[in-house]
Order: structure tokens, then sequence, then C-alpha cells
């Protein structure tokens, strides 16, 4: 850089006064040439910055618009799918139209236009395949007469005009080295450029090949300093570089590790540059860090819309329409806090805890439906209500429903039907997603503004070109690619600030430290590439300036090489040794071995001298959150000082509860209750009705029972809405229970024995009335995914009347859903040694066979694993045919032994039809009454363990309270052989029962 600002200097003061234009290759570098050059004290009089394009606009007045990427993309995108709905299309014609194609296939075009060639003019011969060509050309036409049509502008017809207009500058031109300038560029400047340029010099650099230039772009080179000798390290004798090298194991170590060097050394921020080789992880992962410790940063590039609270909303909402308008992904919007809701409606707890009560589950016509009944329900209630809290509660309640049902309605009167293939303008969906930004989006920071107002902005430019219909999918893909990708907030470097850029972008970033982060093999240089729409070989038939993707690495690697050269002072490198995004191993980059080689003086060494004399960094600590993180991690825990620890309760009760939980007892942080239990044994509870549900929690896994019945902790279940599937297994079973249930009632009536060739149709009608009626409740994503479900529902009830005709023989159906201990009715009451309980339930149906015994039968609509075989009860997990039989017994008054045996029943095609019976014999009563008292035994001591089999986890939603991985692998059982535990005992005394 002092090379370029010593001659620009020279050039300045002997022209003092003359008109003197820089010519580069964005602002942001202009910039950064004359805010050195003025830190140097020198003045820039009549000193203009420009880039090409605008010497360009200076010759041309027009009231055409221009035509950027966003608009380029989008109008690219409309004509592929118009050729290939023409069937214009040859080689291209099997590809599908995607917003990614187009975008790829908007910028060939610009490369090929701003290499001056037009349909007219480029020859179908220069492409490997002539159809591939003509489908060029084909393209090509079309986007120029569309940009005729539109009254557009892009960059070529600029410097076309230009061309025609331009005129020769008389002033000086100060040209930047390495100028990138297209073949319309080039011949634009050729024409009007004085006789009087000065190319401003860079730094050399030896040993690689320097890129191609031409008369404009050219390289000039000055006084070489030690690191441009990076590359001719023979030529290097007695030259030391002024690098530091470093590794860690992630990313984020990585940049931690930078933050911390700059913290040691009491660097100011605006004196540090940060350059990364790949954006990817490394903007993100800054931009988490800096958000969380609160320190500045500019980024060159920008940062992705998507970490902004608009963007954030803005994909939620794109996926919630793809929901088909699901609670649960708008519930996710609530959550996060992305919603900007000005006026009297509820706190986001309440909106979430009201949209969750209400079972709306998907579907936008449901929204206003169901909060209109909600409101309705509240005002029966209010009108038998008297006590004052209650009605204050229940207004309130209303005013929340009818705030809901009208902003809903609102909204919905903006954004696009349900059903993804329905069509729709593409302007409504983007007018309608606009207006959700504009007026409900969140912004809490300058990003966020920036954010919105570039959202609202990207749509407007769009606008006025999209007036076609597509489907709602169609739609919400071309957003996605339109605005998903769009970075806001890039920034030159300011005072006050980190710089954070691509090493591309460094050269004429002035800073005394620079630090160079992912020098891995895998991202540095990189690859080089093909692009299939325009290969290389193409593009070397077509020249005229067109880039070589083959030559990528090589620029790379000379870009880099350029920086290095040019911070001849305190540079750091870096790499990590693992790549987390695509979670495989890396290597350091040659660059990382020479940079090494250059400094350590041995010029011979080799990657493993270089992975010895540089090890790996473990952990930097920037911030208190990464010292608790060692020090809990580390196995010097005991060393912490308890006046210190003494300061964070939470941490003290943490390490004792782990501590606790990883000893061999059986403690209070395992599930033991210390406390009085009695309240919680129904023995003494006579108002407490157990179920068989809540008895095989308990013998399943204790510890369950424990988090779900006594301490009340409920996973949320939400209805979760997919393309594939319309009723989940809970409704599927419910619809199959009301179908046979009614069907038996109706058979009941009409006094006759179940039979497939009379009743098929009788069952076919029950069970399309419940379908109907349950598709006014849940709608079906899409009418295939309803019509494959109604079939599998009836193939069920074919199975179910089926098997009815086969068992009609063994007795006939007495009661149906025979109910105790609920709704208003008597519990049953069983009997044990050491006192009586009551039981609440609900039997599906009840037979009475031919020889007055009673034969219990319980419909299974999942499968059968577990039921198979010649088990009773599974340890303790499967009581339910026992519970039924004595609690009908005792409610009915029946004689002990009048229930002969209790079946499992499978009518569905899953169940293969197929009946488990357990015959009630007096052996299977005994035991079962036994599992009965040990259980009891557990709640009357509180010793609610976990399970003793993990297998009994595995579709457990309460895994993340219970934590149970976090034991050592033999913990549980360890803790299970607690002989004073009575209750844990009981527990395993029920595992004994097969
Ligand atoms: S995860 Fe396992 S141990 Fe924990 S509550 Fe669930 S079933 Fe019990």
């Amino acid at each position: 850089m002092e090379l370029l600002i010593k001659a620009l200097h020279q050039t300045c003061q002997t022209n003092l006064l003359n008109e003197k234009i820089l010519v580069v290759d964005s602002y942001s570098i202009g910039e950064q040439i004359i805010s050195h050059y003025m830190k140097e004290g020198y003045n820039a009089v009549n000193l203009k910055v420009k880039t090409v394009r605008d010497l360009a606009l200076g010759f041309i007045h027009t009231n055409d618009d221009f035509c950027n990427t966003a608009i380029g993309s989008h109008l690219v995108y409309s004509l592929l799918k118009q050729l290939k709905f023409n069937n214009s299309l040859r080689y291209f014609h099997n590809l599908e139209i995607t917003p990614n194609l187009s975008h790829g296939m908007y910028e060939v075009i610009q490369e090929l236009r701003l290499a001056g060639y037009t349909s007219n003019t480029i020859n179908d011969r220069q492409f490997v395949i002539t159809e591939k060509g003509q489908d060029i050309i084909h393209i090509l036409k079309s986007y120029e007469e569309t940009l005729k049509v539109k009254n557009l502008k892009d960059n070529c017809n600029l410097y076309q005009e230009a061309l025609k207009v331009g005129t020769k500058l008389d002033c000086i031109f100060l040209l930047q080295s390495n100028l990138n300038l297209s073949h319309l560029e080039e011949q634009f400047i050729g024409k009007i450029i004085s006789d009087y340029i000065v190319h401003l010099p860079l730094t050399p650099v030896y040993g690689v090949v320097k890129p191609q230039s031409s008369k404009y772009s050219m390289i000039i080179e000055g006084e070489p300093t030690p690191h441009s000798y990076l590359y001719h390290l023979d030529a290097s004798e007695n030259i030391k570089g002024n690098l530091s090298l470093f590794t860690t194991k992630t990313e984020e170590h990585e940049l931690k590790e930078v933050l911390k060097r700059i913290a040691k050394k009491q660097l100011p921020f605006d004196h540090c540059a940060v350059y990364y080789s790949q954006s990817n992880p490394y903007i993100t992962t800054m931009y988490h860090l800096s958000e969380e410790q609160n320190f500045p940063v500019t980024f060159n590039e920008g940062i992705p819309i998507q970490f902004t609270k608009p963007g954030k909303l803005m994909t939620g909402l794109l996926k919630w329409i793809k929901s088909a308008y699901s609670v649960t992904v708008f519930v996710n919007i609530l959550q996060e806090g992305l919603l900007n809701i000005e006026g009297d409606g509820p706190s986001n707890s309440t909106w979430i805890t009201l949209l969750r009560k209400a079972n709306i589950g998907w579907d936008a016509t449901r929204y206003k439906m169901i909060f209109q009944n909600e409101i309705k329900s509240v005002e029966t209630k209010l009108k038998h209500v008297e006590d004052q809290q209650k009605r204050l509660y229940l207004r309130e309640l209303r005013e929340h429903l009818s705030w809901l049902s009208h902003w809903y309605q609102t909204v919905f009167e903006k954004l696009p039907p349900i059903s993804m293939q329905s069509s729709i303008t593409y302007e409504t969906l983007l007018l309608g997603l606009q207006d959700m930004i504009r007026n409900y989006s969140k912004v809490s920071s300058s990003y966020d503004l920036a954010a919105k107002e570039s959202l609202i902005d990207t749509i407007d430019n769009i606008l006025p070109y999209v007036n076609e219909s597509l489907t709602v999918q169609e739609g919400i893909e071309r957003l996605e690619e339109l605005v998903l990708q769009l970075k806001i907030g890039a920034s030159k470097p300011k005072p006050g600030y980190l710089h954070f850029c691509s090493f591309e972008n460094g050269l004429y970033i002035s800073r005394d430290h620079v630090f160079i982060v992912g020098l891995d093999n895998q991202r540095f240089p990189g690859g080089s590439g093909e692009n299939p729409l325009l290969l290389d070989i193409e593009r070397k038939r077509l020249g005229r300036c067109i880039p070589l993707l083959q030559e990528k690495s090589k620029t790379r690697l000379y870009k880099m090489l350029q920086v290095l050269a040019s911070s001849s002072r305190n540079v750091t490198l870096s790499y990590c040794q693992f790549d987390v995004n695509e979670n495989r191993a890396t290597s350091p980059a040659h660059l990382f071995l020479q940079s090494y080689r250059l400094q350590s003086g041995n010029k011979s060494a080799n990657f493993k001298d270089l992975k010895q004399s540089i090890p790996v960094i473990e952990e930097s600590i920037i911030h208190s959150r990464d010292w608790w993180a060692d020090k809990l991690n580390s196995a010097t825990l005991n060393q912490l000082e308890q006046p210190l620890l003494s300061q964070f309760e939470h941490i003290c009760r943490g390490l004792i509860a782990d501590e606790a939980r990883q000893s061999d007892s059986f403690t209070v942080y395992d599930g033991k209750i210390i406390s009085n239990t009695s309240k919680f044994d129904p023995r003494l509870n006579k108002n407490t009705t157990i179920s068989a549900g809540k008895l095989e929690m308990l013998a399943t896994c204790p510890y369950s029972y424990f988090l779900q019945v006594v301490l009340n902790i409920k996973p949320i279940e939400d209805t979760v809405y997919t393309q594939e599937r319309w009723l989940d297994p809970v409704a599927r079973g419910t619809l199959l229970h009301e179908v046979f249930e009614l069907f038996y009632r109706k058979l009941q009536e009409l006094n006759e024995k179940p039979s497939f060739e009379n009743h098929h149709s009788l069952i076919v009608e029950v069970a399309q009335n419940s379908l109907a009626k349950i598709k006014e409740i849940l709608p079906p994503p899409s009418e295939n995914v309803e019509l494959q479900e109604i079939t599998e529902v009836l193939e069920s009830c074919e199975t179910f009347l089926k098997l009815e005709e086969e068992n009609s023989i063994h007795g006939s159906p007495k009661y149906f859903e025979y109910s105790f201990g609920v709704d208003g009715i008597e519990p049953a009451i069983i009997t044990l040694p050491s006192g009586t309980f009551h039981v609440s339930g609900k039997i599906d149906r009840v037979d009475l066979q031919p020889d007055g015994t009673y034969h219990i039968i319980d419909y299974k609509t999942g499968s059968t694993w577990g039921y198979d075989g010649n088990i009773a009860f599974r340890g303790g997990r499967q009581l339910q045919h026992l519970l039924y039989t004595l609690a009908i017994e005792n409610h009915l008054s029946l004689n002990e032994g009048a229930v002969q045996k209790s079946s499992y029943l499978f009518p569905t095609k899953k169940g293969l039809g197929r009946a488990y019976e357990r015959k009630q014999l007096e052996s299977i009563r005994t035991n079962g009454r036994n599992i009965l008292e040990n259980l009891l035994t557990v709640i009357e001591h509180g010793h609610f363990t976990m399970t003793d089999d993990e297998n009994d986890c595995k579709y457990c939603q309460l895994k993340d309270v219970c934590r149970r991985s976090t034991y050592d692998k033999d913990q549980v059982d360890i803790k299970h052989q607690d002989i004073d535990s009575i209750g844990v005992r009981s527990f395993k005394g029920v595992r004994a029962y097969d």
C-alpha cells in the first residue's frame, strides 16, 4: 500500500490542479486508498474516484430502469419456463426450471453479453454440443426481447451505448492494478481514456505465475517485502517474515483465539482486520461471537439476512405457508419473538397457550372458525358464572380470542390459500409477505432495520415485473431464492471496529494487524470446478476475457500472496483441524506450510515438522461462559474455591445434584421422595382414582410416573402438519374405536349378528360418516392423502367385520365403552391385602359368552409388538387385561371368575386382524394382585426409580427432563441394588412377572 500511496502522491503533486480520475473495481477499494492517502497527510485536490460503470453512466441519459440481479434472475426464470413450455429448448429441455437454475443462467447471460456477444453474433459451434449453443442463442434472444418490452437496461446495454457516445476525457487516469474488466468495459475504457495513464503499483509476488492481464488491467510491481518471497524461498536467504501461526480444533476456537490475542496485546479493534478464506462458517461464527460478547465488528460482505429478526420472520412465514398454516410453525415464530404487535393483543405466552388449547392444527379457514366457536363458548359460560374473579378471567379471555380472530382474519386476507398447488399471482404473494414484514416485523438492532428495509425494497424492485400466475409452491421457491440469499449491513472498515472480510477484498485495507483464518487445504485455495451452463472449453472458444473456472484456485492463491506481500507487519495465520459443517478432519494448506518454512527458516520443513512445531490450541477463553465450561469439564473441578462457588447458588446445587446422581445410592436426584408421600397413595385417598394407563406407566418406568403424575410435567403435544399424513395414530385410533362402537350399536338395533356380506355397506357408511365429521375438525393436507387414508380406514373396517363374523359364535357384545370412575360414574374398587383403591377406565367392549361368562375386548390400532407370545404381564408393563377384569367384576357385582378372558384385538391392516387372549386364571389373578401390591408400595415410599431397561426410553418424550443419558453406563443398575430403598426393591419385584 505504501508504494501505491507514494505513486499516487507523486502524480497528485505534479498535477495538483489537473483533473485526476482514480479508476477502481469498487467504491470500497477507492475509499480505502483515499483514506490511507489522507492519513499520510497528503491532499487530494481534483482527484475523483470512479468505477468503470460510473464513467459509462457519465455519457448516458436514459429514462429506462436498470435491470439488477433480482429482476434479471426473475425475468430469466419466466422466460426459461416459457421457452420450455413452447418446446423451444432442446439441450435444456429436460432440466427442471428452478430459481437456482435461472440465477445461474442469468449470470451466464451477463458474462456473454459483457463479452460483447448477442443472439446474432454468438455461434452455436462454439459450444460443445450444437443443440446447447442453439438453446443459449434462444435464451439470449428471448432475454434481449424481454429487456426491450420492459424498457429495461442491463450493464451490457449501458456499455454498448456508452461506446457509441463516449469520447476521450482530458484528464489523468490513475488505474488500480489488476482491474477486473470485461471485454466491453475494456473497449469502453480504451475509447475514453487519455494518454496520461498511471498504473498504481502493488507489492510484487514471486514464485507464482501472474494472472493474465490486459493493457488496462496490468499488474505493476514496486519494491518487494519479505512476504513477497513466500513462494520463492530459494531467493529468501536471510529474509525473515513477520508471521505467527496457530491451529485450533474448530472454527469457533480459531476466531476466539484471534480475539484472545487481540485482547492480550490490547490492540485497538480498528488496528486489526480478520480475513477469511471462505465465508462459511466464519461470518456466522464471528457474528454470533460479536453479538454474544458485544464487541464492534464491520462485516465487509454483510451478514446473511436470516440472522436478523425480519429475515427470520420471512423464513418463518414461508414455512408457515408451506405447512398450510400449521399452528406449530406459527408458535415457533412467536417463541422466537419475531412479531411486533402494537395495541392490546395478548402477550406472546398467552397467545401461544390459546393457540395450543384451540387445537386448530392447520388450515387458514380453521383459525377464524375455531376462535369464533371459542368466543361463543366463553359467552355461554359468562351467562352462568357468578364468581367475579372467574367473570373477569372469562371477559379477558373473550377479548383475547376476539383480537386473535380479527388478527388472523386480517392476515389471511393477504396471504395465499392453503394448497401448495393452488394458483396465485406472484404479485399477491409478494405483497402479502411485504405487508407482514412492514407491519409486524420486530426491529431491535441496526441490522434488523437494514434487513426490514432491504426486504421491502427488494420486493418493491421486482413488483413491476411479476404479474404471472404460479402455484404457491413455485412462488415460495422463487421468494426463497430472491430474499433469503440477501446479505445486509455490508460495511467498509470503520473507526473503533474490528474489520472482517474475505482475503480477496483485503488487499487495499490498511490495518497494522492482520489475521487470516481458514487456511486448511479444503478451504484454501479451494477447488476449480466447472460451470455446466458454460464449460471452460466453451469459455476458451468464446474468449474475450470470459474467466476460466480452472484458473480460480491459481487466482485465489495469487490474491492471497498479494495480500500477504502487502501486509509486511504482524500477520497471524491459522487453520482449524476439523470442519464442523462437513464433519471431517482437515490438514493445513500448502500456503500454511510455506509460511512456516519462511518464518522458521527451515526451507525443507514438511507437514510433519509443521504439526510438531505448531501445537493445537485447545481452548481460548474469552468469555465467562468459556471459563465455566473449561472448569466444569476438566478434571480439576474440585479445585474450584468454595468462596468463589458460593457466589453461584445454581451451580452449587447443580454440582451437588451431579455428585448425588453419580453416586451408588438411590437419592432425591434419582426419583426418591423423602417428604411425606401419603397424598399420592390411592389406598389412603379414596377420592383419587388410578387408571390402567397410569399403573402401566408406573410399572414401565416409575421415574416417568414421578415426572408426569407426581410433578405433573407433560410433554407438549402439538398437532403437527405434514403433507404426507392426515390422521395421526391417536386420531386414527379414536376414529376406528368410534366406528366399531357405532356399527355394533346399529347391529344391536337390527338384532343381527355381524356378516360381511350383509353388513359391509353398513360399516362403510358408518365409517364414512365418522370420516366426514373428522374432516370438519381436521382437514386433510391433500386429496391424494385423504383418499389413501380413507382406503386404509375402510380396509381396517373390512378386517374388523370379517373377524367379528368369525368370532360371533363365541359370544355377543353386551357392553360398549363400559365406563367407571369417569363422567360422574362410580369408580371400581380393587381389593388387595394392603387395602382397597379406586380405579377408573373405559372398556372398549364386553362380550357375553354362550356359557354366561364374560370376555373383555380391547381394540388396538397400532402394531402388535409386545403382545404376541405367551406372556401375561411383560414385567408389569401390561396390566390392563387384569385390572379391567377385576374392575368390571367389582363394578357389575359379579362373582370372582365371571370374566374368563380378556383380549387385545388388532382389527387393522397393520395388525392383520390378530387377537391376543389373556385367560384370567387364578394364577394370573394372584400374580396380578402381587404386581399391584408392589406398585402401590413404590408410591407409598415415593421411590420412583428409573426403568432398568433402556428400551423403555426409546419413545419416551421426557428424555430431556429425565437426562438418563448423563448417567454412567451401569449407574442405574447399581442404584437399583440400594438395599434401603423398599420401593426400588418392589419395582424390581414387578419385573419378575413375565
Ligand atoms: S427416558 Fe427412560 S428413564 Fe427417563 S423417564 Fe423416560 S422411560 Fe424413564
